[in-house]
């Protein structure tokens, strides 16, 4: 597979490191400690927001809205001043409501101002903050609220009058629905945001915090079986501030786009927290996806930093080259992805048609941060997750009872990570025995499948939970997908295991196709032979089913298990995450 070497464009701004290895021989958390001013005694990540935005006027929040017909588009700019003095209010709302440490505040909210000021300002006050995606229905949102013991709500009056009037009394911890209104009267048992902000005082003193209080509670996606709820602590912090220096190659300065929602660990991350550590601009778009618009918001609000989904890219593959090749992506300087595994063929599209390679990243919502990356010290192997960052050592183990044995090179066994960094998560919620079979012998085991190369580099399998074994072989659906995905016909696939009687389980593809391609016999054979010959015949998909679309988690992850429970006729489970009824 062809190396691709590093984009020039890099070369105007001189990345944050070049030297892999020097750099993580040098690096330790502790000099990161010092940098931010936290110590294990005192950590909050609110105030080491505000500790590196001291004296900084620049623009922290660019809320886009749709643009006219000139393309321009409107935009409210909210600075690193203001993001500080309008969340200070908010913890001093929360403190006038006796609101402290031990609350638990859930946040339903599109991608507005207050959903910015309420988690920094909750943060602010040592309150944990839980946010939900702003799409979910009342049944999701209460079984996140009562299994987090929700104390506090924050939301628009749109929502609480559709989501939460008809659920709220089965949410008894619930005290306080603090609502942004939309000018009439906030509704009975709920208090008017903005009202009580107006009284409250801009300046608050942080909550004396440690490095291990609790600070974020995340759902995570639920690709594989019921979500579970991920406990953060302000330590995490350092973890954010390393991996955007290092994984996202921030400067201040710089005009980054995380296109994810904070409803999931990424959005809040690196949508709310990392840039705010950076002294970076964040775009933040609220709408749906829409190829057009996300090309007119990279050359419009001149992006340099941009960390988007494999999905997105491939909807952009999708929507084909001439349309990405109408805008000028002058001041993208780097382009980075998450959640899913992206296919060679998305790395190398984007450096033939963006003009910049993208840079796959590895982590999940128990990690906290990015953990393995693509970076710009080192070339890309398109189709790899890159290599572990500085501080992080990841491993490729069997697990067998409580012993690990670590895998030599190119050998597929479960990715593994030393237990330790700051940003790692420090419990499922309710489920402590569920926590404790994470950790085996000093490692955190992932659950994901992977390999490593002899260079170093991780290469994504599948999740253990969605491996196929047939014939003897054990088979990740991502190498399938991507040698079907070569087809310049295709636009997706995901790949499942079926039980079959003479190999245990057969492997068939889900496939749907670019724009103006039709499901013919004829391109399904082609699809048959160039997997045969890509993969050999044991590996090849024995069935091809052409769909018009995948099912897909919120956060842009294809969701076989569902696929996989319909063809099987068993029930999906829980469906709360999934981004639109099929
Ligand atoms: P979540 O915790 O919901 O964000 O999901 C995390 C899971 O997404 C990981 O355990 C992987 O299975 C998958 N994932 C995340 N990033 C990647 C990536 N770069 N390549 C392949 N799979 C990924």
């Amino acid at each position: 597979m062809d190396v691709i070497t590093k984009d020039l464009h890099a070369l105007s701004t001189i990345p944050n490191w070049v030297d892999y290895e020097g750099e993580r021989e040098r690096f330790n958390w502790t000099a990161v400690r010092a940098e931010l001013g936290v110590t294990d005694d005192r950590c909050n990540i609110a105030s080491v927001v505000e500790h590196r935005a001291r004296g900084r006027e620049a623009v922290a929040l660019r809320f886009v809205g749709r643009p006219d017909d000139d393309g321009n588009f409107p935009a409210q700019d909210m600075t690193y001043a203001d993001l500080i003095r309008q969340s200070s209010r908010f913890t001093n709302v929360l403190r006038s409501l006796g609101a402290g440490r031990e609350d638990r505040m859930f946040v339903l909210m599109a991608r507005q101002p207050e959903l910015y000021v309420g988690i920094l300002g909750a943060l602010r006050n040592g309150t944990v903050v839980c946010p939900m995606f702003s799409s979910f229905g009342p049944e999701p949102i209460a079984t996140r609220m009562q299994l987090g013991g929700a104390t506090i709500l924050l939301t628009t009056e749109r929502f609480y009058r559709q989501k939460i009037l008809p659920i709220r009394d089965r949410i008894p911890t619930l005290r306080h629905v603090l609502i942004v209104s939309d000018g009439a009267a906030a509704p009975v048992d709920t208090i008017d945001l903005h009202a009580r902000m107006a009284e409250a005082s801009d300046v608050a003193e942080p909550a004396v915090t440690t490095a291990e209080d609790p600070a974020l509670l995340h759902f995570t996606s639920g690709t594989t079986g019921t979500p579970k709820g991920a406990l953060h602590v302000h330590g995490a912090v350092i973890t954010h501030f390393a991996t955007g220096r290092y994984g996202l190659d921030l400067h201040p300065g710089d005009t980054f786009w995380c296109t994810a929602d904070p409803g999931w660990v990424t959005g809040m991350s690196y949508g709310v927290i990392t840039p705010l550590l950076h002294g970076v601009t964040s775009i933040i778009d609220s709408g749906e996806f829409d190829p057009e618009l996300w090309y007119q918001i990279l050359q419009q609000m001149s992006v340099s930093v941009w960390y988007t989904s494999p999905t997105a890219i491939r909807m952009l593959m999708k929507a084909g080259p001439e349309l990405a090749q109408r805008y000028r992506y002058e001041n993208l300087r780097f382009i980075a992805s998450v959640g899913e595994p992206l296919n060679p063929e998305a790395v190398i599209w984007s450096r033939d048609v963006l003009g910049l390679p993208v840079h796959d990243n590895w982590w999940q919502t128990e990690t906290g941060g990015i953990m393995i990356a693509n970076t710009p010290a080192f070339r890309i192997k398109p189709g790899s997750m890159g290599r572990p960052l500085p501080g992080i050592d990841a491993f490729i183990v069997r697990r067998t009872g409580d012993q690990v044995s670590v895998l030599g090179p190119d050998t597929t066994g479960e990715l593994a990570l030393r237990a330790g960094w700051p940003g790692m998560f420090r419990g499922y919620l309710n489920n402590p025995e569920r926590y404790a079979k994470c950790f085996v012998d000093g490692y955190y085991l992932t659950g994901d499948l992977a390999r490593r190369d002899s260079d170093g580099y991780f290469w994504f399998v599948g999740r253990a939970d969605d491996v196929i074994k047939s014939a003897g072989h054990l088979i990740g659906p991502f190498e399938i997908e991507s040698a079907i995905m070569e087809h310049p016909a295709v636009a997706e696939a995901a790949v499942i295991g079926i039980p079959d009687p003479v190999s245990g389980q057969r492997v068939k593809a889900f496939v749907t196709l670019k724009a103006g391609q039709e499901p013919t016999d004829s391109l399904r054979r082609e699809l048959f032979a160039l997997t045969r010959r890509r993969l050999g015949s044991s590996l090849a998909p024995k069935e091809i089913e052409f769909a018009s679309q995948l099912p897909h988690t919120r956060s842009g992850k294809v969701m076989r298990r569902v696929l996989k429970a319909r063809e099987l006729g068993l029930p999906t489970g829980d469906l709360s995450t999934l981004e639109a009824p099929l």
